[in-house]
């Protein structure tokens, strides 16, 4: 079965369609790039993925799951699998890297800890281990509010990795960073992605980036998918 699969899904608000027939299939460790406009629909999709959103028509089953049908409890059982990133970071700015990351742990979302040294050390080191997979192992006491905002997202996603994800969404992770930090925090979701056979799927209104990072390119508009090829081949063509 693959990891998420979107069957004829439609979503509209207030009688307006947002999303109309998307059918998507997405197998274990590719990286899928969700490209389009502002407006598309791509956070809508995003959020039918993880039961965010419930869809009007049409079927979504994200890791054997169909959100519409889950309780609340394994709804959010089905949400601890699914890692999501944010454009803006989702980080408290006055903790430390470190203390950001151990928010993503299973530990603190049963009950509230505080500080780094509450949490059981095996936990504290996978963290310190996560941040060194995005290369900010060395600024794990920094807070995260004197961290460039390249740094602040890599924090971001190694807080989400320790969460363990089966399939990572990203919603427009890279629209608030400059290029060169840009393809930094993508290279680092990629990377990562090949290693752990994690799926990804990242919304990118940038068509440069999703080519230069993505195995596959799909593309919104108006609510239909419009595009749906390997990158490889897209760029080829050009
Ligand atoms: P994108 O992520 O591609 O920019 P969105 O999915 O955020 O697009 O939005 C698509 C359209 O749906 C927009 O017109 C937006 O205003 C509308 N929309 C999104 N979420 C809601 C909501 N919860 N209620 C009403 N309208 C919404
Ligand atoms: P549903 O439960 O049907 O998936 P939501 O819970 O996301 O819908 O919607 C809650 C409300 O939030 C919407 O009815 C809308 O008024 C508002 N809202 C959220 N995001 C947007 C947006 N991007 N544009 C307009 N309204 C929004």
């Amino acid at each position: 079965e693959p990891v998420l699969s979107l069957s004829e899904v439609g979503k509209g608000f207030h009688g307006t369609t947002v999303l109309d027939g998307i059918s998507l299939d997405v197998p274990q460790g590719q990286f899928v790039a969700l490209a389009g406009p502002s407006g598309a629909g791509k956070s809508t999709l995003l959020r039918l993925v993880n039961g965010m959103h419930l869809p009007d028509s049409g079927t979504v089953r994200t890791l054997g799951e169909n959100p519409a049908a889950c309780s609340r409890g394994r709804l959010r059982a089905l949400r601890a699998r699914v890692g999501f990133v944010f454009q803006q970071f989702g980080l408290v700015g006055r903790l430390t890297a470190l203390e950001n990351v151990l928010m993503g742990s299973l530990a603190s979302l049963r009950l509230p800890r505080y500080g780094v040294m509450s949490y059981p050390r095996a936990v504290r080191a996978r963290a310190v281990e996560q941040l060194d997979r995005v290369g900010l192992a060395e600024l794990r006491f920094q807070r995260c509010d004197t961290l460039s905002g390249g740094q602040q997202q890599r924090v971001a996603v190694a807080r989400t990795l320790l969460q363990g994800p089966e399939l990572i969404l990203a919603d427009e992770p890279v629209a608030s960073l400059d290029p060169a930090a840009s393809v930094l925090v993508l290279d680092t979701l990629k990377r990562i992605s090949a290693e752990d056979g994690i799926s990804v799927v990242c919304s990118l209104h940038q068509i440069e980036l999703a080519l230069a990072t993505a195995d596959r390119v799909v593309a919104l508009r108006g609510g239909r998918l419009v595009l749906d090829e390997p990158a490889a081949d897209l760029t080829a063509d050009r």
